[in-house]
């Protein structure tokens, strides 16, 4: 059996949770958090991390923070997780979607602008796969028609576009460190905030409407209810599983990085043969091997090689029905133009077994099988 996703251990979590329990100190914003958000903030050159309790709650603090009101839109892919779009309705937005890039699955930054109503608030570059959007396009747009950009850099840890860090570039970019990302915590995100004027609110919006962060700082000597706000902070249990993982950043990139360079080399001459298309990366872009990914012919083909993979004990999977076509998209979005890319690309595709320290002999596997099912089907 090899399974789709493995969720990564590097080994060290268990002292370090032993250590955040005899510290006698779990709930959050401790020792750990610290560390954690200190080692982001140095290595991705971003203002201030915060981290929260999942990559969705860092997209609703960062909706919150941008102050929707009423009929406020905000123009996103609608090839995405539901997450993206219920923190923007969550922070009182309607959602547009518009259509995406077919070589990248981000969305199509040629296809935003049209999409702009006066009532339109932001812009969210959601970095499919952990390869960056089209952010110089994006973020001239945003400028000109002054809008607020989310990044949603779930996947996007570790990768950057120009040399910046996702994440770092929009207005607030959103991390996750769910067991399926490339570091986690279990269930756990950060929120970057790259504006310092917008950190006081962020922290107040953390922590249950209070001021108590500048109160554990010794800015103020007591704390009370400020601002509405909710609980975003993660305990220092999780915080102590993600310091070990940030240890590691390096480890785990270069690791996930040779499984996909595995990948392609193999997938190579199905690709020249026009039988699978293979992830493109656009030079700007250094990605982070969050996922590997092919596209076939059609849904029909889809599902006869996820078939044929789980017969040979592969787990392979796609994800996202388009938003727009979801009963909840229908309900509170509406997509922009016309859907050229949307619905037909994600039915074609597929992502292949991807984690930390996978085997070279699984590796090998599934390599072996994805070539057996191009063989059964050229001999068809
Ligand atoms: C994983 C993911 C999220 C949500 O992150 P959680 O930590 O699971 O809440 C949001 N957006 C995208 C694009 C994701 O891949």
């Amino acid at each position: 059996m090899i399974s789709f996703n493995v969720p990564p251990v590097v080994g060290n979590e268990m002292d370090y949770i032993r250590h955040a329990i005899e510290q006698k100190r779990i709930s959050g914003d401790g020792e750990f958090t610290k560390r954690c958000c200190a080692r982001m903030e140095e290595r991705f050159h971003a203002k201030h991390v915060l981290l929260t309790t999942s990559g969705t709650s860092a997209l609703d603090m960062a909706a919150i923070l941008c102050n929707f009101q009423k009929g406020d839109e905000v123009i996103l892919p609608s090839y995405t997780f539901s997450s993206t779009a219920n923190a923007m309705i969550l922070g009182g937005a309607v959602p547009v979607f518009v259509d995406i890039r077919p070589d990248t699955m981000n969305i199509d930054e040629t296809k935003i602008e049209a999409a702009i109503t006066p009532h339109t608030k932001a812009i969210v570059a959601m970095h499919y796969a952990g390869v960056a959007c089209e952010m110089d396009t994006i973020m001239a747009i945003a400028q000109k028609h002054g809008l607020k950009v989310i990044e949603d850099a779930a996947q996007g840890v570790m990768a950057s576009y120009k040399g910046r860090a996702l994440g770092t570039i929009g207005d607030l970019g959103c991390f996750s460190f769910h067991e399926t990302k490339n570091y986690s915590m279990g269930e756990g995100g950060a929120l970057l905030v790259n504006h310092e004027k917008d950190m006081e609110r962020a922290e107040i919006l953390r922590e249950k409407g209070t001021n108590r962060s500048k109160f554990f700082r010794g800015e103020i000597d007591k704390y009370t209810w400020v601002d509405f706000g909710d609980s975003f902070l993660p305990s220092e249990i999780n915080a102590a599983y993600l310091w070990g993982q940030l240890q590691m950043l390096d480890e785990i990139n270069a690791d996930r990085l040779h499984t996909h360079k595995c990948y392609s080399e193999a997938f190579a001459p199905l690709a020249e043969q026009g039988l699978i298309e293979i992830q493109h990366i656009p030079a700007e872009c250094a990605h982070n091997a969050h996922m590997f990914y092919i596209k076939l012919r059609d849904l029909e083909q889809r599902t006869a090689f996820i078939r044929f993979m789980k017969a040979r004990g592969i787990t392979t999977v796609f994800h996202y029905v388009p938003l727009h076509s979801a009963p909840a998209g229908r309900k509170y979005g509406r997509f922009h133009g016309e859907d050229v890319y949307t619905t037909k690309e994600s039915e074609r595709l597929v992502r292949l077994p991807m984690y930390f320290r996978m085997t070279d002999e699984d590796r090998k596997t599934v390599i072996a099988a994805v070539q057996a099912f191009f063989a059964q089907t050229e001999a068809r």
